[in-house]
């Protein structure tokens, strides 16, 4: 048996956060282009020598990019939609469809899978998909160069052509032959580098695969492998892959199974199917998605169990997925308790454990020790007592339906509201934030570094929520916000002031784009300790006569952004969190907050890859929802807020969170809601988006006017709000207040008009 150690995909943004340090710096103007390309290529041969260092024996290239890897494709096949045609071509573009300029919209974004991270949706508009100029040659040089075995990566057709937004029925047929041709065009000038091996990525394989889709990808495969003279492995990731007797017999060199996410179903599939003799098998042994250690001999045992199952010639020995989505290195995190410290793998570390898996395998090295601490730490951790509060289990068992529902149904409810809140109609709002300036950004810093006292720093917050409130009364706008300065992100905030959480320093993870967030690590049972937001509330109140809204985020985002300990069920995390915030918005509610928003843009990107789990994964984070949110009097407003949702299939779980208000991302994927809620009558109030606030472009008046009166017709008079589509913190001040005049003019305008 052969065994080798190999990633899918290593983390690109450097221990520093370097690379957002860079892309950001040029997006700002401060280097140039060819600095850029200098740094990144600098940034990126770094990593390969880590890696190298670590152990791992080929190191993967192309999985490092400038912005998003769908969006390299995209540019690299020609598909740029017809709006940038004014854009200067090549990197002005490149960063055009990313981000939006001035004059043109940025390209829809969502998210990848069932992960955190974005990517930007590749847009068909019935162009020739033609192969352009691209940068995955040069990483593949530059890593011979170096002396390393490079194997090139790309995300697969299949995967491409799904996430491909735009194709027409009838555009199909050519869209795909089209595909064919510009993967195997991009495929034999890899070939001719001299790689042995070529990776492609399907996540898309893990997905619920119907007979026309298994064709298809039967078609794609055996067309492009016919004509490229490499060997070709293919790698799932993020749960067992689906159709595995068909996938298993393409016509492919390699094949990546997650024994991680789809451990179970991908072993039953080995046990009837078999694996083909010829092929590699990647095991995926190791996850790819957490930060911790793993029990390396459960780990060895698995691995040994497989090969039994198959007796594989060649196996390689990889990360459940790619380790993007995990910090890049523990090794610097000084301030996490003791006991947790060596419980955490980051990328790093997950390279090294796949390296002792590796020697015990193939006897290489003597392991025992490496492999009997790592079972002393699973077991430090599991008996620790932070992960045995008595308060939380107690409050678990005691838990009624009544806990879960309000008192009053929503109809009755929106009649005393009406009355308490004394809102205009069409009232306008925002998401939460405003503009996380560079002053506001210093001041945390400074703080940070203890180099301001407490009272200084809060001091700087409170200048800000006053002068923010001024600045939304004078734009005219009706329900108020305190403009979370006091928050990094959404999640971070929350955890630091509860208990079962911890925070790495470094723990930098891509949202998007450049936006990277740092997810706390929820180690231990969550429970509430003292009010949270209730002071920054409090004040930013003082100063106006109109409502400000709580801000809190759900339960569900919490669960979903946070990296969380896996003894025991999500549900049961989430359930935790829910009587935290339940207690806190009780204190918000003693302060005489009467409008309450808790957010839940992660609702949906905890949906199970596989149909077949999703009711059950509804089921508890709707409940989790609720039972933060139904303790609250009948005139409390509860509004929640969601992003990036495709909510077409999304009707019945946003429905039943029985929120009374709720604001959605919409002006970026254009209005699809629009129809959905004219079929479906959905009661609650409702603010679609207006405006895309990932962009510095500022719409025009009727440009919003346009999008708010698409939906005028199915949405109520008495349910319609007026709002961005998502929180303001990224932008900056003065494109944010002219944006929100606008805003503002158009719900005067339609309150003129009906
Ligand atoms: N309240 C948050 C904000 O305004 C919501 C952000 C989000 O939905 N991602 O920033
Ligand atoms: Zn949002």
């Amino acid at each position: 048996m052969i065994y080798e150690t190999t990633v899918i995909g290593y983390p690109y943004i450097g221990e520093q956060r370097q690379w957002k340090k860079t892309v950001e710096s040029f997006w700002k103007g401060m280097i140039d282009e060819q600095t850029l390309h200098a740094q990144l290529k600098e940034q990126r041969l770094e990593n390969v020598k880590r890696q190298y260092a670590l152990g791992v024996e080929t190191i993967t290239t192309g999985d490092f990019t400038y912005y998003d890897r769908m969006l390299d494709l995209a540019t690299a096949f020609n598909l740029i939609p017809k709006r940038y045609a004014e854009v200067e071509k090549g990197i002005s573009t490149y960063y055009a469809m990313a981000r939006g300029t001035k004059d043109v919209v940025a390209s829809e974004m969502t998210k990848w899978f069932n992960t955190n991270y974005h990517y930007i949706v590749p847009e068909y508009e019935g162009q020739r998909l033609r192969l352009q100029s691209h940068r995955y040659i040069e990483y593949i040089d530059e890593a011979l160069q170096l002396g390393v075995t490079p194997k090139p990566t790309f995300i697969g057709p299949y995967t491409f052509f799904t996430l491909t937004k735009g194709i027409q029925k009838e555009q199909e047929a050519a869209f795909l032959l089209d595909l064919i041709h510009v993967y195997t065009e991009l495929l034999q000038q890899v070939a001719q580098t001299g790689v042995t091996w070529i990776q492609l990525e399907e996540p898309a394989f893990t997905t619920t695969l119907n007979d026309e889709q298994q064709q298809l990808i039967q078609a794609l495969y055996t067309q492009i492998c016919e004509q490229v003279d490499t060997k070709i492995f293919v790698t799932t990731y993020f749960e067992a892959c689906s159709a595995y007797d068909v996938i298993s017999q393409l016509p492919i060199d390699g094949l990546g199974l997650d024994f991680v996410h789809g451990k179970k179903e991908n072993i039953e599939n080995l046990r009837k199917h078999g694996f083909p003799e010829e092929k590699v098998l990647g095991v995926g042994i190791v996850n790819g998605r957490d930060i911790w250690a793993a029990n390396l001999a459960q780990c060895v045992t698995d691995v040994r169990a497989i090969e039994q199952l198959v007796q594989p010639t060649h196996v390689w020995l990889q990360t459940s997925c790619s380790l993007q989505h995990v910090p890049v290195s523990a090794m610097h995190e000084t301030k996490l308790p003791q006991f947790l410290q060596p419980s955490l793998a980051f990328a790093d570390e997950k390279i090294r454990e796949l390296v002792a898996i590796r020697q015990t395998l193939d006897g290489t090295e003597q392991t025992t020790n490496i492999l009997a601490e790592s079972l002393q730490q699973q077991q430090v951790l599991l008996g620790h007592k932070s992960r045995h509060n008595e308060h939380v289990a107690e409050a678990l068992r005691t838990l009624q339906p009544a806990h879960y529902t309000r008192d009053i149904p929503f109809e009755k409810r929106q009649a005393l509201q009406i009355e308490a809140l004394q809102l205009p109609d069409f009232p306008t709002t925002t998401i939460g934030s405003f503009p996380q300036s560079t002053a506001v950004k210093q001041n945390r810093a400074k703080w940070r570094k203890q180099a301001i006292s407490n009272s200084e720093y809060e001091a700087f917050i409170e200048e800000e929520m006053k002068r923010w409130i001024t600045i939304q009364e004078e734009i005219g706008l009706d329900v108020l916000v305190h403009g979370e300065f006091e928050r990094t992100d959404m999640v971070e905030f929350f955890g630091e002031k509860l208990d079962g959480f911890a925070f790495t320093q470094n723990g930098w993870v891509v949202s998007y784009g450049s936006r990277c967030v740092k997810p706390p690590i929820i180690y231990g049972d969550v429970a509430w300790v003292s009010p949270m937001t209730v002071n920054e509330i409090k004040y930013a109140q003082q100063y106006t006569q109109k409502h400000v809204k709580g801000m809190l985020t759900g339960p569900v985002t919490i669960l979903n952004w946070s990296f969380v300990r896996d003894d025991i069920p999500r549900e049961v995390v989430a359930q935790q969190i829910a009587l935290a915030l339940r207690k806190e918005i009780a204190s918000l509610e003693d302060a005489n907050v009467q409008i309450i928003q808790v957010d839940e843009p992660a609702l949906r990107e905890g949906l199970p890859l596989r149909k077949e789990q999703h009711a059950d994964y509804l089921r508890w984070s709707v409940d989790a929802f609720k039972l933060a949110t139904s303790g609250v009097a009948a005139t409390t407003q509860i509004h929640t807020h969601m992003c990036y949702c495709e909510f077409n299939d999304f009707l019945a779980p946003i429905t039943a969170l029985d929120a009374d208000v709720i604001s959605l991302e919409t002006s970026r994927s254009h209005g699809e809601l629009i129809d959905v809620l004219a079929t479906d009558a959905y009661p609650y109030g409702i603010g679609l988006g207006v405006y895309d606030i990932h962009s510095p472009r500022v719409p025009s008046v009727e440009e919003m006017l346009t999008i708010a009166t698409d939906s005028l017709h199915v949405i109520p008079r008495q349910n319609f709000w007026v709002n961005p589509d998502c929180g303001l913190k990224t932008r900056g001040e003065q494109e944010t207040i002219a944006a929100l005049s606008h805003m503002v003019e158009v719900a005067q305008q339609l309150r003129q008009r009906v």
